[in-house]
């Protein structure tokens, strides 16, 4: 059994608000929001970082995009705009080590970013 943070909340040992879920990515609500819609996308799978993705990942990744899509149209934010963010590593700030994609939007975003 997996001690990862997100690992937990696939398997819903710690709550989440979740508001998309297949059979291969879950999407939830992140716990401190940077933006009026923030979520974050899942593969169920564990996956450290965008470094350790594998060729039989690929389609894996296309799913966890289209349900950062889903779920930016669900939340309303899919035709005014959202970003996607994946950081990887220390200098990007990545902090939990489960692959995630955030997805914000709902204000305008500025650029470069931080
Ligand atoms: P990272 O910096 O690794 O890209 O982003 C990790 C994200 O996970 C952060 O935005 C942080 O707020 C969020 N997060 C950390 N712990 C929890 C938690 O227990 N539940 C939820 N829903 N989000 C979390
Ligand atoms: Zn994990």
């Amino acid at each position: 059994m997996s001690d990862c943070l997100f690992c937990k909340i696939v398997r819903k040992e710690i709550p989440a608000r979740i508001v998309d879920e297949d059979a291969d990515t879950l999407t939830f609500e992140d716990i401190n929001p940077q933006a009026p819609v923030h979520l974050l996308v899942v593969p169920k799978k564990h996956i450290a970082t965008g470094n350790d993705v594998g060729p039989e990942d690929e389609a894996l990744v296309g799913k966890l995009f289209r349900a950062g899509a889903r779920a930016a149209r669900a939340k309303g934010v899919a035709d005014s705009g959202w970003r996607g963010v994946v950081n990887v590593n220390r200098d990007a700030f990545q902090l939990v080590f489960h692959l995630h994609l955030h997805v914000l939007g709902g204000r305008s975003m500025s650029w470069p970013p931080g």
